[in-house]
């Protein structure tokens, strides 16, 4: 069994998550975007946060993104 390295992340550990990212600052200020519409993101409106070339990317809260980000972690399964 693979286990699922993206996880949607409840909001109030939302905070935590990011600063042990690094990356509550750049949310905070607006200039971190969805991955996948590069809408900017923001607490509110992230609903997962997933690793991808070693950097840490966003999904915001847009159903396509969100079957986008699913249809990444299926990729993912092949060569790597
Ligand atoms: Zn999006």
């Amino acid at each position: 069994m693979k286990s699922n390295q993206i996880k949607a992340v409840h909001q109030r550990d939302l905070k935590k998550l990011l600063k042990s990212l690094k990356v509550y600052d750049e949310v905070k200020n607006h200039t971190q975007k969805c991955f996948f519409c590069k809408e900017v993101i923001c607490e509110q409106t992230i609903s997962a946060v997933f690793p991808y070339y070693n950097t840490v990317c966003f999904c915001c809260e847009n159903h396509q993104c969100c079957s986008h980000l699913l249809d990444l972690s299926k990729e993912d399964d092949g060569d790597g």
